[in-house]
């Protein structure tokens, strides 16, 4: 019999339950509900949203004429310039930009009114760092890519987008405090969500106690990836897959044991199906 061990820590983090209830309220009670892109990146909860009538569009291509519509701001927020041509253009804007996120907005800001320099360990490009760039006058994006510390001020602070990985923000606070000659504060702030480095840890536990792992979450979302990438490190029997149909049975022929963890943005359900699959092709 094949042992299914799931994460403790599984399906929507509160940030994307909340975004979804949002969403869900907008359409139960609005004429029309509008997204900003994707809400969150996991392809069947979209479908189920867009089932109910929601409607989404892309910021950077032409919008839709939104003066009858209510326009629900995804998950990770988006450039504030944007949000206020949103106000002027939509009926309604409702912001569901995670409380998480939001608080890193107010640290740099009390940072940036202090004198520091600001760095964030992100990805330029992800909607979290542009939602962010776009709050503070300066703020310099730094990843392992283009890694190069270089600054002018006294004073330092360092920041980390919330879905980013613990060691990496380790190693880079490392590498400004080898240049220390050079400033006199230095302020490290570990902005990692507590949701994300909660299942970095049972990704490493389940990789390392089980024969194979399931890392589970939509194709786009980045903290699925960097699960997935963890579990890979630590096991070679480590998938990530988006829904039970992508599920091959090969994959299972001497194996006794399957840890399962999800991204953020996997629904409960889809965690269901996937033990359900296991059980019905296993035992
Ligand atoms: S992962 Fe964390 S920051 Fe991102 S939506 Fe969820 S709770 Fe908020």
């Amino acid at each position: 019999m094949l042992k299914i061990e799931t994460a403790k820590n599984i399906g929507f983090c509160f940030g994307v339950e909340r975004a979804v209830k949002i969403v869900e309220n907008v359409l139960s009670t609005e004429k029309n509900g509008y997204v900003t892109g994707d809400l969150i990146h996991n392809e069947e909860e979209m479908k189920r949203l867009e089932k109910m009538g929601l409607k989404s569009f892309d910021l950077k291509e032409k919008w839709p004429n939104l003066l009858d519509s209510t326009v629900v701001i995804r998950a990770h927020g988006i450039p504030m310039q944007v949000s206020r041509t949103l106000e002027k253009s939509a009926k309604k804007v409702v912001d569901a930009t995670c409380p998480v996120v939001s608080r890193v907005a107010s640290l740099l800001q009390r940072e940036r009114e202090k004198g520091f320099e600001l760095f964030l360990y992100g990805r330029n490009g992800h909607a979290e760092v542009e939602y962010l760039k776009s709050t503070v006058d300066h703020l310099e994006v730094l990843n392992w890519q283009n890694f190069q510390i270089s600054f002018s001020a006294e004073k330092i602070a360092l920041f980390s987008q919330t879905t980013m990985d613990i060691d990496g923000f380790k190693e880079m606070a490392k590498a400004f405090l080898n240049s220390r000659d050079f400033f006199s504060t230095f302020h490290i702030h570990n902005t990692i969500c507590s949701v994300t480095m909660e299942r970095e840890e049972e990704v490493k536990r389940l990789s390392r106690s089980n024969d194979l792992c399931l890392i589970v979450g939509g194709r786009k979302s980045s903290n699925t990836k960097k699960l997935y990438e963890i579990a890979k490190r630590l096991n070679e029997n480590a998938y990530m897959i988006s829904n039970a149909s992508e599920i091959q049975k090969n994959w299972f022929e001497s194996v006794k044991s399957v840890g399962i963890c999800s991204g953020t943005s996997t629904p409960l359900r889809t965690i269901e199906d996937i033990v359900e699959r296991l059980r019905n092709f296993k035992n």
